[in-house]
């Protein structure tokens, strides 16, 4: 009886919650296909007007332009949203302007270790990489993961023996990552680490944590991809993952709701926060513009992280909330609207 009571509770309350947050796409007209849109980020921080020239900034510009029109392409095509979001992601790892592929951090030691994941909302399939040192773009190989291995996540020398087994992906030496500005911010970290070590209070400069690379997509069959791919934290030791390859912290994709993040990952992962998200819209029925607000402005300075995430929703609704100085950002909306932004 009381099993009986509670299982009719919960159909009156979670039931009209999960019908409410899983809108189908509002029906298109006669032959007009199914609208699309995506979303990308290269990563949030202290990024001011003094720190980033106008040459820089337009050359930072062109490239989430040359992202978007890649994952753009992709859906126009009728091409699926994992598709886009990698097509995406690919392009930017390849830039060296994001902490991701090529232009990533270094670690302590003075190398590259590199994470990712790919999550398809429509089928609950993910995949993700940790610690990769030779996988010219990360992004590849996490959907390589979701596809062709009985798991989820792969991680360091494991996951190169799997890289092996798939000839297609490009393998480069692991100081092809390696660019000068990234060089610089090494050195100035391992600086401030031998002054902490001599006992001084030196606080960690928001720039060596950012810079991270993400994209979502809603494909003309209303599905829901999210990538993130990430270089870490500047002179992250003992193997250290973040939380971008970490499917419901940095990545997460559902058939209501998909999100890719860029911050201090530890407070990502405490978080959970790209599921904390999405769990506001599909089980709470929450807008995703006021569940992303509600995470990335709320719960995650709160904890004393920062950052930002982008998203969006089975009707194509896009959200890129942030509560650092910038974010690097780009989107195309389901009415084609089209931009690119850099600060608040
Ligand atoms: N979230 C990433 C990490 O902690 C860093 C970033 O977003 O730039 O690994």
């Amino acid at each position: 009886m009381r099993l009986a009571c509670c299982v009719l509770l919960l159909a009156a309350c979670v039931l009209p919650a999960l019908a409410g947050a899983r809108p189908a796409p509002s029906p298109a007209a006669d032959d007009a296909p199914a609208p699309v849109a995506l979303v990308i980020h290269g990563g949030a921080g202290v990024i001011t007007r003094e720190q980033l020239s106008e040459a820089d900034e337009a050359a930072v510009r062109a490239d989430l332009d040359r992202a978007l029109d890649a994952g753009h392409g992709v859906l126009v095509a009728g091409g699926t949203a994992l598709e886009a979001v990698v097509a995406a992601v690919r392009v930017l790892e390849d830039s060296p302007w994001f902490n991701a592929g090529k232009g990533a951090v270094f670690t302590a030691e003075g190398g590259h270790e590199l994470d990712a994941a790919v999550m398809e909302g429509h089928t609950g399939r993910a995949g993700a990489v940790a610690g990769l040192r030779t996988v010219r773009n990360p992004v590849l190989l996490a959907r390589a993961v979701m596809e062709h291995s009985p798991h989820v996540m792969l991680a360091g020398e494991g996951a190169e023996r799997f890289a092996d087994t798939r000839p297609e992906l490009e393998r480069v030496p692991n100081d092809w990552f390696d660019t000068p500005r990234r060089r610089e911010q090494l050195e100035a970290a391992r600086e401030r680490a031998q002054r902490q070590a001599a006992g001084q209070a030196v606080a960690t400069p928001a720039e060596a944590r950012f810079g991270t690379v993400g994209a979502v997509a809603l494909d003309r069959h209303g599905h829901i991809a999210a990538a993130t791919s990430t270089g870490g934290m500047t002179y992250k030791r003992w193997g250290r993952v973040g939380d971008a390859p970490v499917i419901g912290a940095g990545t997460y994709a559902s058939t209501g709701c998909g999100i890719s993040t860029t911050g201090w990952g530890e407070f990502y992962l405490r978080s959970v926060a790209a599921h904390a998200i999405c769990a506001r819209v599909e089980l709470r029925g929450d807008p995703i513009g006021a569940a992303a607000e509600d995470v990335i402005n709320g719960l995650i300075p709160a904890m004393g992280g920062d950052g930002g995430a982008i998203g969006l929703d089975a009707r194509g609704t896009i959200v890129m909330p942030f509560n650092t100085a910038g974010m690097y950002r780009g989107w195309v909306a389901t009415d084609g609207r089209r931009g690119t932004a850099v600060f608040r």
